[in-house]
């Protein structure tokens, strides 16, 4: 059989092209390497809890959202879970409560971080960035821009009124700041710097504006936990794609890919398959070595961001219910030291599975998750033994700042477990364990970010390693872009095909 699309790796990029595909009537075929699809979106059980091993909340998945869209697309009813009301961000000095609602967040912003007039433009001006670009998002727009046409429709998504934002397009968050005397004011450096470093993995002096601007305010985006965390969320979408019909292979790494379009061959051990188009949903590095038809085109782009990748740390606790009690919001985001660079638990996120949430934990308990960013070289080339003892001393650190929130933390946990960079690597065949895309920079980002139709036609590459970046909407964002490419050289095909056999 031929496919008319296969689509390589089954994280949240790779299904969502797989899935838009599917509902369109195409037959697709999605390979995933691991036992379980969900890469650094997925999850794994263990005594009765699901644990979330990368992302936990779903980022504008509602009606009208990026999200909302893509369920809309392939026919799946909304998510079912908690829509966040928002987190509480802990600083060295003050809590700070990100309410989702637009008009307490307002509130809360000036009464905890500065009521100045330059804090009040500041905030104006990352309101009517993040208004604009986050409607351009739903509106489906695309980067890097190729041509006119691109540029058009560009234009049409983020609307002419919006246009003279286009001269924030070269400023860093950093620009920002110095524009309004406000760079050494620590607690709002602090709080922009944890939410820039969690959602572009970036600085606030090497962000750029508008992709910070966008990170600042997912929460007013929704973030949606699912019931049973990513196990309850995959096991609707993957149950959804089988029934429109798609063809999922787990545990079915592809080895090697070659052909043209119209002819693909993927090369796995468990066989040979053969699809009109491919789909790349695998890092760029991995894509590289696989595909020796986007290796050339690839090289300039992964040379360039080899020093602008980073990894992450998670500590898994599953607790009986009185361990995380006495706070309202189930998610925080801490940060210990102003004087620090982040990372390394110095900006590290607690998210509790919700209340009556048994697909999560057992009756009685509750399901922790808490991540860091971190960097590489501190994990590699570490004996067994090192590894084991540095392992250790991250989890214990995480959990001792964990115990700011929920003093009891882990006192008597029937599950604790911890992932490193070298677990990254291992679960998700992500090289040195990176995740996240990279670090966003004016020099990687949006115009410079690797592009989802670099190799030949027919071949394509989706992900967070491609614009826009990391995250699960930014993934959900490329799908889009990538199933409406795919689909309508599918159409160009079958109408030659048609030809053709018409004149013979
Ligand atoms: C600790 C942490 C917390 C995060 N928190 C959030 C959050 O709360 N909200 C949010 O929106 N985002 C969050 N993110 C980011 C988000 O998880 C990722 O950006 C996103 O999941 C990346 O998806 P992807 O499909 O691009 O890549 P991946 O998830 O890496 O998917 C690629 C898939 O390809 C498979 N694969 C690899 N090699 C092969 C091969 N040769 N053949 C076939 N398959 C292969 C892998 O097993 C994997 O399943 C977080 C990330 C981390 C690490």
């Amino acid at each position: 059989m031929i496919y008319d699309v296969a689509i390589m790796g089954a994280g949240i990029a790779g299904m969502a092209t797989a899935a838009r595909l599917q509902a369109q009537g195409l037959s697709t075929l999605l390979l995933e390497a691991h036992g379980r699809p969900g890469g650094c979106a997925g999850y794994f059980r263990r005594r009765g809890f699901s644990f979330d091993v990368g992302a936990t909340t779903l980022v504008d998945f509602e009606q009208g959202g990026v999200g909302g869209e893509f369920l809309d697309s392939i026919g799946m009813t909304a998510l079912e879970g908690e829509a966040l009301p928002g987190y509480v961000a802990w600083l060295p000095d003050r809590t700070v409560t990100l309410y989702r609602d637009s008009a307490r967040w307002a509130a809360e912003r000036l009464s905890g971080l500065g009521n100045t007039p330059a804090h009040r433009a500041l905030w104006r001006l990352l309101d009517q960035l993040a208004g604009a670009f986050w409607e351009a998002s739903r509106r489906g727009i695309k980067m890097p821009m190729h041509s006119l046409a691109d540029a058009l429709h560009n234009l049409g998504t983020i609307g002419l009124a919006n246009l003279p934002l286009a001269r924030y397009v070269g400023w860093t968050m950093g620009d920002a700041l110095r524009h309004f005397g406000l760079r050494d004011d620590p607690a709002l450096v602090g709080l922009l710097g944890m939410l820039i470093e969690d959602t572009v993995h970036s600085t606030v002096d090497r962000a750029p504006l508008i992709n910070a601007a966008l990170g600042i305010t997912i929460r007013g985006a929704g973030l949606t936990r699912h019931r049973g965390g990513m196990y309850g969320f995959w096991r609707r979408l993957v149950g959804h794609y089988r029934a429109l019909g798609g063809d999922l292979r787990l545990a079915c790494p592809v080895e090697h890919l070659d052909g043209q379009f119209g002819d693909f061959r993927l090369h796995t051990r468990q066989g040979h398959y053969a699809a009109r188009q491919v789909v790349s949903a695998l890092p760029a590095a991995i894509t590289a070595r696989i595909a020796p038809d986007l290796a050339k085109p690839l090289h300039r782009y992964l040379k360039r961001d080899a020093d602008a990748e980073g990894g992450a740390m998670v500590v898994f606790l599953g607790v009986p219910e009185s361990e995380v009690g006495g706070q309202d919001f189930t998610h925080h985001q801490l940060m210990q030291d102003y004087s620090l660079p982040l990372g390394n638990g110095n900006n590290m996120f607690i998210s509790v599975s919700a209340p009556n949430d048994t697909e999560s934990a057992p009756v009685g308990c509750r399901a922790v998750m808490i991540s860091t960013h971190c960097e590489l070289e501190p994990w590699e080339g570490l004996s067994q033994e090192a590894y084991a003892a540095q392992k250790e001393a991250a989890g214990k650190r995480l959990l001792d700042y964990a115990r700011r929130v929920y003093p009891n933390l882990g006192e008597n946990a029937l599950v604790y477990e911890i992932a490193t960079p070298c677990t990254y690597e291992h679960f998700t065949n992500r090289p040195r364990g990176t995740v996240g895309g990279v670090r966003q920079t004016l020099r990687n980002a949006n115009q410079y970010a690797i592009p989802h139709d670099l190799g030949p036609r027919g071949l394509w590459m989706v992900g967070d390693s491609t614009w826009p970046g990391l995250g699960t909407v930014a993934c959900v964002l490329g799908s889009r872009i990538v199933a409406e490419g795919a689909a309508r050289a599918a159409r160009q095909m079958h109408y030659f095909q048609s030809l053709i056999t018409q004149t013979q």
